[in-house]
């Protein structure tokens, strides 16, 4: 069952979808009311959200695996506020919600997606439901990657990001307001429904995105970029990069193309990835069968 179910918005602080509703259903808490369910709600890093930035010291989202919040050598505003996190929610394994729900933005084109961080039957049923739900659902997977996760809505049992975009960071946009708020509410459904045992029957398979890796911006020996992401590719987030497609588009007029086999490309030129030059992340397509 899941009684206690936490919603999260700001855990970074130029993403004004999730801030701005948060503080609409504190506003208005009977938005949120569901028979059985506690629902509260959190703005995760207020420094940064006063600042209007991702972060200010470390990204928020990368301390809560067990290596950062054990390595007494770091500091900064962002692990201060982890710990603070860790001590008010409570850590992985006792976290005092069965659920968290985290709203994320993106520059990039990701639709409504919806990132899981580990694979089981709830989590499937969750996925198969949110995908009968809506058209634009993308349903991607870090489990894989990093068993040891660094994400806040990690430090549940039960987790979920749900990132919608393309948006501006900083940005007011009504559709990516309106797409969040309902995805929110078809989860909510899902889970009464799922605590009272009455689901509708469900595709037996999902769809998931695996991340396999990153492409980084070609830089100069001043880690200036030199080429843009290529607009054959602006835009076509999880549509397949064929071997000889265009990737960037040099300041020299040149263009590079992509020399590895076929993949699935995500988060193409997200703004947010500047600080790291990564210029778009490549994944494998997967179809599952629901575990049970
Ligand atoms: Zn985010």
């Amino acid at each position: 069952m899941i009684k206690k179910i936490l919603l999260v918005g700001g855990t970074h602080g130029n993403e004004a979808t999730g801030i701005f509703l948060i503080k609409k259903w504190q506003q208005s808490p009977h938005l949120l009311q569901r028979d059985g369910l506690v629902i509260d709600t959190l703005l995760a890093n207020p420094a940064a959200i006063a600042a209007g930035k991702r972060y200010l010291d470390k990204d928020l989202n990368r301390c809560f695996s067990a290596a950062v919040l054990n390595d007494t050598s770091l500091q900064g505003q962002e692990i201060d506020r982890a710990h603070e996190l860790v001590n008010q929610l409570g850590a992985k394994g006792q976290c005092h919600y069965d659920l968290i729900i985290d709203l994320h933005t993106s520059t990039a084109n990701m639709g409504v997606n919806l990132v899981l961080t580990q694979h089981d039957k709830f989590h499937h049923d969750m996925m198969a439901y949110m995908l009968e739900q809506r058209d634009d659902v993308v349903v991607t997977s870090e489990a894989e990657m990093i068993p040891d996760h660094h994400f806040l809505c990690a430090l549940a049992q039960h987790n979920l990001i749900v990132e919608v975009g393309p948006v501006a960071q900083n940005l007011l946009h009504h559709e990516s307001i309106e797409k969040t708020e309902q995805a929110v509410t078809q989860l909510l459904d899902f889970i009464e429904l799922y605590n009272a045992n009455s689901l509708p029957s469900l595709s037996p398979s999902i769809e998931v995105f695996e991340y396999t890796g990153k492409v980084y911006y070609p830089v100069n020996e001043d880690q200036d970029i030199i080429g843009v992401v290529h607009s054959e590719i602006q835009g076509q987030d999880f549509s397949l990069l064929n071997t000889g497609g265009a990737i960037f588009k040099m300041q020299d007029g040149s263009v590079i193309t992509h020399r590895d086999a076929p993949t699935y490309i995500s988060f193409v030129n997200e703004a947010a990835y500047y600080d790291q030059r990564i210029a778009f992340c490549t994944l494998d397509r997967r179809v599952i069968q629901r575990q049970s």
